[in-house]
C-alpha cells in the first residue's frame, strides 16, 4: 500500500524532464521581443517564464542561454550566470595586477586617499567579475581588531582606516583581504536577494539556511564561535584567501 502512495506521489523521470524544459509557448514568448533589443524587457520576460524569486540568471537554463544567444553581449552581466570561483579568482587577481599602486611596493607610497581610492578600484574590478554591482567603499575609524564590514541595507562597505593608514605589510594584506572579503559578502547578498548569478547551487543552498533558516549570527550576539563557523563567513574567508594567495604569489 505505502508502495502504490509513493508511487502516485513520486514525480517520473520523464514529468521532471518537462518541468526543466522550455516550452514552445515559452520560447516564442521571449523571441517575441529579442528584435526590440530593450534588456529590461528580455530580462522581465525571461524571469517571467523561469518563475521563483530571486529570479536565476537569464542564461543559467540552456534552452534559454540558447534562444537569446543573438543578444546576449548586450546584456549587463548582473543578468548573466558568473563565472565559477575558480574562475573569478583567477580573473581578479589577474585584474589586480593591473590596478596601478595596489602592490604595497608601490602602496607604501601613496596618500591615504590614494589607498582608498585603489580599494575603490579593486571592488569595482571584482564586482565585475562576479556579475554584481559594485559597493561604494567607505572608511572609518573603528576599534583595533576590526577590519570592516558589507552593510546589506546601504550595499556598502566601510573599512577600518586605522590599518588603510599603516604602512606595515601585514595591514596591507588585511586590508586587501578586508575589501575582497566584504565584496564576497555583497555576492552573497545579491544572490539571496536580487538574483541567483553564483553557478554553484550547493553553495546557495548553504547561504539560504545561513541567512534565512538559521540567521547570521553576529559575533556581539551569539560569539565568536558561531559567527567564525557559520557559512557565509567561511566562504568569504576561503574566497578572500585563495584570491589573496593567488594575487601575492603571482
Ligand atoms: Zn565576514
Amino acid at each position: 500500500m505505502l508502495e502504490d502512495i509513493e508511487g502516485v506521489i513520486r514525480p517520473t523521470e520523464q514529468d521532471e524532464g518537462a518541468k526543466t524544459r522550455l516550452s514552445d509557448t515559452g520560447k516564442r514568448y521571449i523571441e517575441e521581443v529579442i528584435p526590440l533589443h530593450n534588456e529590461q524587457t528580455l530580462v522581465d520576460r525571461v524571469d517571467e517564464v523561469q518563475g521563483g524569486f530571486p529570479p536565476k540568471a537569464i542564461d543559467s537554463d540552456k534552452d534559454i542561454a540558447e534562444t537569446i544567444k543573438p543578444v546576449i553581449e548586450e546584456v549587463n552581466p548582473i543578468y548573466l550566470e558568473a563565472p565559477t570561483d575558480t574562475v573569478q579568482i583567477e580573473q581578479a587577481a589577474e585584474a589586480m595586477e593591473k590596478i596601478e599602486g595596489l602592490s604595497f611596493d608601490e602602496w607604501k607610497e601613496l596618500s591615504f586617499e590614494e589607498r582608498v581610492a585603489i580599494l575603490q578600484l579593486v571592488e569595482g574590478v571584482i564586482a565585475e567579475i562576479a556579475h554584481r554591482p559594485s559597493c561604494v567603499v567607505n572608511v572609518k575609524r573603528m576599534d583595533e581588531g576590526n577590519y570592516g564590514y558589507f552593510d546589506p541595507d546601504k550595499g556598502d562597505i566601510t573599512l577600518n582606516s586605522r590599518y588603510i593608514k599603516s604602512d606595515s605589510f601585514e595591514d596591507y594584506k588585511e586590508c586587501v583581504d578586508t575589501i575582497v572579503h566584504e565584496g564576497r559578502h555583497a555576492y552573497q547578498h545579491y544572490n539571496l536577494t536580487q538574483r541567483e548569478v553564483h553557478p554553484r547551487e550547493g553553495d546557495l543552498t548553504n547561504w539560504k539556511s545561513n541567512e534565512f533558516k538559521y540567521g547570521y549570527q553576529a559575533a556581539q550576539v551569539y560569539g565568536f564561535k558561531a559567527y567564525w563557523l557559520q557559512p557565509q563567513e567561511c566562504d568569504a574567508r576561503a574566497f578572500a584567501e585563495d584570491l589573496l594567495k593567488k594575487y601575492l604569489e603571482d
